[in-house]
């Protein structure tokens, strides 16, 4: 087990040491900044999502742009904070016009997420979207087959649920409810309390 301290050194030169320069794959020639990931160094709940978009890749940070913004009103309905939980992403890079990220370029890229996971090692893993959940459990289902149930990755627990980009385009009251559902199952195994609709806490 390492202390706060500990990780946020690891995690510090993880980022600065390998991803802050990396040149291992394509999407490094195109990116403006690498986005390393952010967030509590001991966090209960890690949420990973698919990859850099404008905003992420111009300001090097992730979930900041139209899809963040319903990120960090989902973490509000959960009652928590954008500081509790750490983000990060499945690549470090944007992969160019917002496509998604080929498979050579997540196994290349995965690595550092694996060992941010392992530094923080969080009670909850949270996937946002097809591909993570499709890398992080090795699995083609899909995501109607892998969301709102329990899946395991290293021995952490792993919740896949929609990307909220996905419902964004899609904002309808079924897939609402649905990731409502998922991150309620969330919430009951880090030990938060469940909010009613009625507090309006649902955040999505
Ligand atoms: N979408 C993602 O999957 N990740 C981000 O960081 C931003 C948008």
């Amino acid at each position: 087990m390492l202390s706060r301290d500990q990780k946020i050194q690891r995690l510090s030169e993880l980022d600065q040491n390998e991803v802050t320069g990396c040149t291992r794959c394509r999407l490094s020639q195109t990116r403006t900044h690498t986005v390393f990931g952010e967030g509590a160094p001991d966090a209960k709940i890690f949420f990973i999502g698919e990859g850099p978009g404008e905003t992420e890749d111009r300001t090097g940070r992730p979930f900041v742009g139209k899809a963040g913004q319903l990120l960090d009103k989902m973490i509000a309905g959960m009652g928590l904070k954008r500081e509790d939980v750490y983000i990060a992403n499945i690549v470090k890079c944007r992969p160019p016009q917002n496509r998604e990220p080929a498979p050579d370029e997540v196994a290349t890229c995965t690595p550092y997420l694996e060992r941010q996971l392992e530094i923080v090692r969080p009670k909850v893993i949270v996937t946002l979207g097809k591909p993570a959940a499709q890398h992080m459990l090795q699995s083609k289902l899909s995501m109607s087959r892998l969301r709102g149930q329990w899946h395991e990755w290293r021995g952490i627990k792993l919740m896949p649920t929609f990307h909220p980009a996905y419902l964004l385009r899609s904002y309808t009251r079924e897939n609402r409810e649905m990731v409502w559902s998922d991150l309620q199952q969330v919430m009951r195994e880090v030990g938060l309390r469940i909010p009613s609709r009625e507090d309006g806490a649902a955040g999505t």
